[in-house]
């Protein structure tokens, strides 16, 4: 897949059937993240939030994290004992590292009961949410919604553990990548048509950059699905790629919010789908920085028709996501390299992949680097305004860093420089694009 977003394939929600619907009022979706899951108080905390909504009278469907560093501490244990490369190898890694939220949503489901109501946890299998069989980012394929809405009326809230499905095919767990949890809220949300997916995590909202790399960051109180789906898959990881896609194509509403504040109906950040619902004009929208691709760089290869379709059909068949690409022909015109970027977790499998075609495309080198970093500016506003990109390369150019590598799509430009001054490029680029907090309207 080439600078595209991949999409849940053949994702079918239920027929919501009205009779379940008469005795509450909404019917909400919430999700809670590893640090909002993270100790017993902590859960305890969650707790409470759930209880808020059924003190309203709304139906309540959780989703949940593992604890925050489990699901690390998971991979670290799987890392210890294999190189992970086969598929057999991932369907065990699946089995491992989905073991977290079957704690969290336990627990969960326990205090909720400790408080009183009649709650339970599921897994991805009792559902069952199904996935195709690409272990260790599967895609979700179906989820019973029935069963999910039939269970609230037996209970009064249940609490199911993200990140998880069932490969039907071969009756084996499936995880839906790391950060999968917003997908499975989300999935959730579109199957039993929810009026709304709330997503808790550490963070009020989604800011214009990742808060931690520059507390000037501001709230931003609306962004279009499309704007978050490209900050998302550039590396803002606030929502999985994939939950946001989810989002955009069965038309849930989402909204970011905080664990750890109380809720009003102006905290958080909703994804919209029109701009038009944005009142405050705005160029730029947000920067999103990401440190974990590696660049590839195939050095001198025989320049005919076909090298390059060989190179990333091989890689398609690992379903190894690419991003950025460059082609260089050599000034004689007959060899020449290819450089593209991949997820650092896709590395070792795109290198064994192209080792494997080496006799083919004949290339002279197989360079790599991971010292880079990733940074993009994103907004619908950009359609509609020049010099977006002579903005980025000219404050980059002041401080001296050296672009790698250019990519940009409607809504977005993305250059690749060293890792050493990814945070620095990122304030840099708030401050020029006027995104800090001073300027908030
Ligand atoms: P959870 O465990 O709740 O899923 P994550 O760690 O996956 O939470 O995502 C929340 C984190 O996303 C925040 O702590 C923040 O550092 C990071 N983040 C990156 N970019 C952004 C952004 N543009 N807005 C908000 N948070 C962001
Ligand atoms: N626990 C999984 C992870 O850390 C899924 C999630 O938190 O969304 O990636
Ligand atoms: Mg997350």
């Amino acid at each position: 897949m080439i600078n595209q977003i991949v999409l849940e394939k053949n994702f079918i929600s239920c027929i919501v059937i009205a009779p379940f619907f008469n005795k509450f009022t909404m019917l909400v979706v919430q999700k809670f993240g590893g640090t909002s899951v993270g100790d017993i108080p902590r859960i305890k905390n969650v707790a409470r939030k759930v209880k808020a909504e059924l003190d309203k009278k709304n139906k309540v469907i959780v989703v949940v994290s593992a604890m925050s560093g489990v699901t690390n501490q998971l991979v670290d244990y799987c890392n210890q004992v294999s190189s992970l490369i086969s598929e057999e190898a991932l369907a065990e890694y699946d089995s491992i590292v989905s073991s977290g939220e079957q704690v969290t949503s336990g627990l969960l489901a326990l205090e909720l009961q400790s408080m009183g109501y009649k709650a339970r946890s599921l897994l991805g299998w009792q559902i069952p949410l199904k996935t195709d069989n690409s272990h260790s980012k599967a895609r979700i394929e179906s989820i019973d919604g029935d069963f999910l809405l039939k269970s609230l009326d037996s209970y009064d809230v249940v609490v199911v553990a993200g990140f998880q499905g069932i490969e039907e095919e071969s009756n084996r767990i499936a995880t839906l990548g790391r950060g999968g949890s917003d997908t499975s809220a989300v999935a959730i949300a579109a199957a039993v048509k929810a009026d709304i997916c709330d997503i808790y995590t550490d963070v009020n909202g989604v800011y214009t950059t990742d808060p931690r790399i520059t507390d000037k960051a501001r709230r931003l109180k609306k962004v279009t699905y499309e704007e978050m789906l490209e900050m998302a898959y550039s590396g803002s990881k606030v929502l999985q790629t994939r939950s946001v896609a989810m989002a955009m194509n069965h038309n849930v509403r989402v909204r970011v919010l905080s664990t750890f504040e109380e809720v009003s109906d102006a905290s958080g950040t909703t994804l919209v789908n029109n701009i038009e619902e944005i009142m405050e004009r705005r160029m730029i929208t947000g920067i999103s920085y990401s440190k974990n691709d590696v660049r590839i760089t195939l050095v001198k290869m025989p320049d005919h028709p076909g090298v390059s379709a060989r190179i990333f059909g091989a890689l398609a068949d690992k379903d190894i996501n690419i991003d950025m690409i460059v082609q260089n022909v050599s000034q004689d015109g007959n060899s020449f390299d290819i450089t593209f970027t991949v997820p650092n977790t896709d590395f070792e499998m795109a290198k064994m992949t192209i080792e494997s075609i080496a006799d083919e495309i004949k290339y002279e080198k197989l360079l790599f680097d991971d010292n880079i970093a990733k940074i993009s500016v994103i907004g619908v506003g950009m359609i509609s305004h020049s010099g977006v990109a002579h903005t980025m390369f000219k404050t980059l150019a002041e401080k001296n860093i050296n672009i790698l590598l250019i990519s940009t799509s409607e809504i977005k430009v993305s250059v690749l420089i060293a890792k050493e001054y990814g945070e620095l490029a990122v304030r840099m680029l708030h401050d020029a694009y006027g995104l800090n907090a001073k300027n908030k309207d």
